[in-house]
């Protein structure tokens, strides 16, 4: 009797879930172990796209259908469960359908035990989940890689970065690290229109990826190519048995890349340069092989583009020095490092001070003083330049107040120098102006020093901010002229009042050839109506030939090395 009813009880149960299943629309199976007989309910076949009758009722039928990769997962999962390991069977897949195509199925299944607890017999569920993995896996797409080209964001590529470099450190396993940054690219951009960019780097992309295809050495070694943005990839190379494998790739990427690319029936040219970083250099941080390919492709630009360089032990030393640097100029200001001297400006006819340069040190907790050149290029490419130059301006300012209250000092002036970054600050000219407000100074008692590189390098927002802060009465001196590379009409027109001599033409205006170069930059500066201010003046018979040229003004260790301001009074 109570067997009876428990097997209407279980009759009804099986209904009911059989019910809950169409309604669900998943398909069910059920399989006894024994015997090894299988069933398929007719939803169960159709999800496939068979009718009943076309697919046997056999294991294979399922099994022999789902993706290979899925495959040991599935039994694995199978098998843990029938053992009692797991409450159930719980495992997504992909399966092949008539039509060819896999889809994914998220299968559910419980076995049914005897009393010593073995599985006789096990059934279950397959639910079609194709479109929430797709949406899933679109996502994914969309987070982690770039919508221009499809290939893999900085972000996955950290991530596959971070996964080699691992392995790298546990196995005897290298890996390397390919920085590609095309020559040129803002060029085609501005003369031929972004749209023609974007088909650069879409094609770009594919090429280097065809550099690393499978069937070639590069995909028996795995390997990931990446955008970073605008015209920076990144390769990602894993398992190179030493440099060459790495250098053999960056050749082969230079050779693709320097083919003459059809856009729109138009050909365009670029090359690229690369910078290749390994594991055999030994690295702390994935992102430290990163960096030290983004340094080996910075020498590579120097060394004139089109090639590519390898990050070698010194590269990666300096790399790490720079590094080292960048972070300890965080909160310097804050930590009241930095100084600033100041080196007089005279008047070479009868070497009066008539003004000074502010020049910058930092005062390092470890490394002593460094001098400018050892920090500010690291400090503008890690854009903590400007509260510098405005730290720096503040302190200028307040030491010219000061000197200028003697009455004989009224007429100084103050250089500061100035980095192109600080022009694209858009409050940089309220800054300057509010800060001489505040110390009740003249505008043109100011000069910014300025490099010829750092106006050309930020030529719109330079032209712009120095066209405003000259409508202020500032004024600014080219540094380092002479030295730069563009071409002097173009720096016409930009409003400049005084015109720096490197020290490296002073250096040699003892000799015929020095002595024509100063004057002719002298003479420039006359018919210009410019100052004319030669740097480095070291030596009497440098000053004498100066003054024979009629240079009105001059710094250098002739007249003092830059000097603590509390110094200076006394020069005056
Ligand atoms: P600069 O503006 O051309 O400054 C002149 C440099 O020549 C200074 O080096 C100065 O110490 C050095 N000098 C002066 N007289 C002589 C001489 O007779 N012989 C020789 N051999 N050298 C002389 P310093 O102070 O190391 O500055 C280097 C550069 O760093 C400066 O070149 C300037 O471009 C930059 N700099 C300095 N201070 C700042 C700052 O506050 N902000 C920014 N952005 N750059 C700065
Ligand atoms: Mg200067």
């Amino acid at each position: 009797m109570s067997d009876l009813v428990d097997a209407e009880e279980l009759r009804q149960s099986e209904e009911r879930y059989a019910l809950a299943a169409r309604g669900a629309n998943d398909g069910l199976w059920d399989w006894k172990l024994q015997t090894n007989e299988i069933y398929f309910s007719e939803r169960w076949k159709q999800m496939l796209g068979f009718e009943d009758h076309e697919l046997p009722n056999v294991v294979q039928s399922w099994l022999g259908r789902v993706h290979p990769d899925d495959l040991p997962v599935l039994q694995a999962q199978m098998q843990l469960h029938l053992e009692g390991q797991t409450p159930h069977f719980e495992c997504e897949y992909r399966i092949l359908e008539q039509g060819g195509t896999y889809r994914w199925m998220l299968g559910r299944a419980m076995a049914v035990r005897n009393i010593d607890n073995v599985a006789y017999r096990i059934a279950g569920s397959q639910t079609d989940i194709t479109e929430r993995k797709l949406a899933v896996e679109e996502l994914l797409q969309a987070a982690f890689h770039d919508s221009l080209t499809g290939l893999p964001n900085r972000m996955l590529f950290m991530d596959r970065l971070t996964g080699a470099a691992n392995r790298a450190k546990r196995k005897d396993y290298q890996i390397a690290v390919l920085f590609i940054d095309l020559d040129r690219f803002k060029m085609i951009n501005d003369t031929m229109g972004h749209e023609m960019g974007d088909a650069v780097l879409v094609e770009i992309g594919r090429r280097l990826e065809g550099c690393v295809r499978p069937g070639d050495t590069v995909a028996r070694l795995g390997s990931t190519v990446a955008r970073l943005g605008g015209d920076e990839f990144t390769v990602l190379v894993e398992r190179i048995s030493d440099v060459a494998d790495a250098v053999r790739i960056a050749s082969r990427i230079l050779e693709v890349v320097k083919q003459p690319l059809l856009v729109d029936g138009q050909e365009v040219m670029t090359t690229a340069s690369i910078g290749v970083a390994t594991s055999t250099t030994g690295f702390e941080r994935p992102e430290d092989l990163l960096r030290d390919a983004d340094a080996a492709m910075y020498r590579a630009k120097k060394m004139g583009k089109a090639r590519y360089e390898v990050c070698d032990r010194q590269m990666h030393e300096h790399a790490l020095e720079r590094l080292h640097i960048e972070r300890d100029l965080h909160g310097v200001i804050d930590r009241d490092e930095l100084r600033v001297v100041y080196q007089p400006v005279v008047a070479l006819a009868d070497e009066k001070v008539i003004g000074f340069e502010a020049l910058i040190r930092w005062e390092h907790p470890t490394r002593g003083t460094l001098n400018p050149d050892d920090f500010i290029t690291i400090a503008e490419s890690a854009n903590l330049i400007h509260p510098i130059t405005l730290w720096t301006m503040g302190r200028a300012l307040r030491q010219l107040q000061q000197l200028r209250e003697d009455e004989n000092a009224r007429e100084l002036t103050m250089s500061v120098n100035v980095s192109g970054r600080d022009f694209g600050y858009a409050d940089f000219v309220e800054e300057l102006t509010s800060a001489l407000q505040a110390r009740s100074i003249d505008a043109s008692a100011i000069k910014l020093d300025i490099t010829e590189a750092a106006i050309i390098r930020n030529a719109e927002t330079a032209g712009r901010v120095m066209g405003e802060l000259a409508g202020q009465n500032i004024r600014f001196t080219l540094d380092d002229f002479g030295t730069g590379y563009s071409s002097f009409a173009n720096l016409l027109r930009y409003p400049i009042d005084t015109l720096k001599i490197d020290r490296s033409f002073t250096a040699h205006i003892n000799e015929p050839e020095g002595l024509r170069a100063v004057q002719m930059m002298v003479t420039m500066a006359r018919v210009l109506g410019m100052t004319a201010v030669a740097e480095g003046i070291e030596t009497r018979d440098q000053l004498e030939a100066l003054r024979l040229l009629n240079c009105p003004l001059g710094q250098g260790y002739l007249f003092s090395k830059p000097l603590p301001g509390e110094e200076i009074a006394a020069l005056l």
